[in-house]
């Protein structure tokens, strides 16, 4: 049995391929349904109430208490979707959202959120491409006074150890890339934005990173097609495994592939998780 490719490559996908194949057929192909966690609809909640307070108020009224309101406006959207499916009690949900207050709050630490310019929030790029289709859901591009594009990234998780730092650029590289193919020019910087910690990790995109990306992602590809071709997706435990949602399933937990059924359609978080955490 072969599986079809996937209809578009994007950052999530590679990572997901890169650190293991098998989790990555579980998730992209077979659609098997992963539990909510709470880290990644904290997260969700977290860039709609950011992606709120940036597109519905002016520069000079996007102040804390506009911040708490759009957070309000997001839990509300989400609050009998994403965070239902947490199953959490009233104390659990408290310290849920104070959790996310906190985000919201560690924010403006680093940003002052009246002197961004975003020209794209949510801003869902595609791109045909050596034979793929690329596509990426950048966060915020934003035009400088200067008139450079720099590409943000808010990340809810901790932000990684200087040694690790550089492997996590390559989502927002892979952005950098989307903008440099479909609006016909690179940002000048790539920025991800730790909410947590708070602190900022920036580089300037060089057009060798920029082909070194194009090239990883063609690597990738040719790597997803051969192992859908041959239905070859060999498991790679890691340090990840622990929080895998699909050890029943893996070889390296006494699992088997086979009885990994396919759900009718694909998972919210299986197609959204960021490349973030
Ligand atoms: S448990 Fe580990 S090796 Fe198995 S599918 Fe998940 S990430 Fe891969």
């Amino acid at each position: 049995m072969s599986y079809p490719l996937p209809t578009t490559l994007t950052p999530s996908k590679i990572t997901k391929f890169m650190s293991c194949p098998l989790a990555f057929r579980f998730s992209y192909l077979d659609h098997l349904p992963e539990p909510a966690s709470p880290h990644l609809v904290r997260g969700t909640l977290v860039h709609k109430a950011l992606e709120l307070l940036l597109a519905t108020a002016r520069p000079s009224d996007r102040t804390r208490e506009r911040a708490f309101a759009a957070l309000d406006d997001a839990w509300s959207r989400l609050a009998d979707g994403d965070i239902a499916s947490l199953g959490l009690d009233d104390a659990g949900r408290a310290t849920f959202r104070r959790e996310a207050e906190a985000l919201v709050t560690r924010y403006f630490a680093v940003e002052d959120p009246s002197a961004v310019r975003p020209v794209g929030i949510e801003l869902d790029l595609r791109v045909e491409l050596d034979g793929v289709e690329l596509r990426g859901i950048i966060d915020r591009l934003d035009r400088l006074d200067s008139g450079d594009l720099v590409v943000v990234d808010y990340k809810t998780g901790r932000a990684p150890r200087a040694e690790h730092a550089r492997s996590r650029m390559i989502g927002v590289h892979f952005y950098a890339l989307l903008c440099e193919q479909v609006l016909g020019r690179a940002p000048s910087e790539v920025r991800l934005v730790y909410l947590r910690d708070p602190v900022v990790v920036s580089e300037a995109p060089s057009a060798q990173t920029l082909r070194g990306i194009r090239q990883r992602a063609g690597a990738v590809w040719r790597a997803i097609e051969r192992a859908c071709d041959q239905d070859d997706f060999r498991p790679s435990p890691s340090r990840l495994c622990p929080s895998c949602a699909f050890r029943a399933h893996c070889p390296a937990f006494g699992g088997d592939p086979a009885h990994a059924r396919p759900a009718p359609g694909p998972t919210a978080v299986a197609e959204v998780a960021p490349l973030a955490g």
